[in-house]
């Protein structure tokens, strides 16, 4: 299913039901945070025990949500949902923070849950400054070449330590490199998440400058699009310039900043 690279490579290739994805996410996992549970008394918190309340099930997706639901509050008007993968990271997540507070929009973030136990001030401020927060994996594998089981760990500890942090069971779930199956879909959906897609990549995961992230995000936004950016996973400076000069450009243009 999966005729890509890894290791090394900076992208992936993926089939999946006839439809070829090319993964947006960086290949080089990010700085794995500290390991609960682990006894360093700087570590994170550890995930909660599995007590949560049980997740309510939806229907099972064939294929990842990849613009923004029509509906009747986005008649007439031109809607994009800003989406950021990869962080929370102290260093850039704040960044995207002061300029989507500067400008008023909100925006879903789909925090790695090893990340989120790491920076769990970080993801509260994300939450409190009204972003949602969905999930993005415990560890950035690809849940394609994972078991069934392990996919269910993958996505449900994510689940877990957002809950634990910001008191609100996340429902948004992104797969990492875009990297869908029926069983990711599956296991979302008995979680009770519903899994979201891009359809407006400027590859800010592939060493692209600020320009040309902001550049591709211009040309390709259309209404109800999803952007795709990265708040994590390397240096994420290009982005955050990017952001600080596309996003009024895009208010500017007529668009409203909705959620997924
Ligand atoms: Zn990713």
């Amino acid at each position: 299913m999966t005729a890509g690279r890894r290791g090394g490579g900076r992208r992936a290739f993926l089939t999946l039901g006839g439809l070829t994805l090319l993964s947006a996410c960086a290949a080089e996992p990010p700085e794995p945070g500290p390991v609960p549970g682990t006894g360093s008394p700087s570590a994170a918190p550890a995930p909660p025990p599995p007590s949560s309340p049980p997740p309510v099930a939806i229907p099972v997706q064939r294929k990842p949500r990849y613009v923004v639901p029509a509906s009747a509050a986005h008649q007439g008007s031109k809607v994009v949902a800003l989406t950021l993968d990869d962080g929370p990271d102290p260093a850039y997540t704040p960044q995207v923070l002061a300029i989507l507070r500067k400008h008023k929009v909100t925006a879903t973030f789909f925090m790695i849950g090893q990340s989120a136990a790491a920076h769990p001030d970080v993801v509260r401020s994300v939450a409190d400054a009204g972003h949602t927060v969905g999930t993005h994996s415990w560890s950035h594998k690809n849940l394609t070449e994972l078991p069934a089981a392990k996919v269910r760990t993958e996505i449900g500890r994510a689940v877990d330590t957002v809950t634990a942090t910001t008191g609100r069971r996340p429902t948004l779930f992104r797969a990492p490199y875009g990297s869908w199956s029926p069983t990711v879909f599956k296991e979302c959906a008995a979680m009770g998440q519903t899994s979201i897609a891009w359809n407006v990549d400027p590859r800010d995961w592939d060493d692209a400058s600020a320009h040309h992230i902001s550049a591709e995000v211009l040309d390709q936004v259309g209404n109800r699009s999803i952007v795709l950016n990265h708040d994590g996973g390397g240096d994420r400076s290009p982005t955050v310039q990017a952001l600080r000069h596309y996003v009024p450009v895009l208010i500017d243009s007529g668009y409203r900043f909705v959620g997924v």
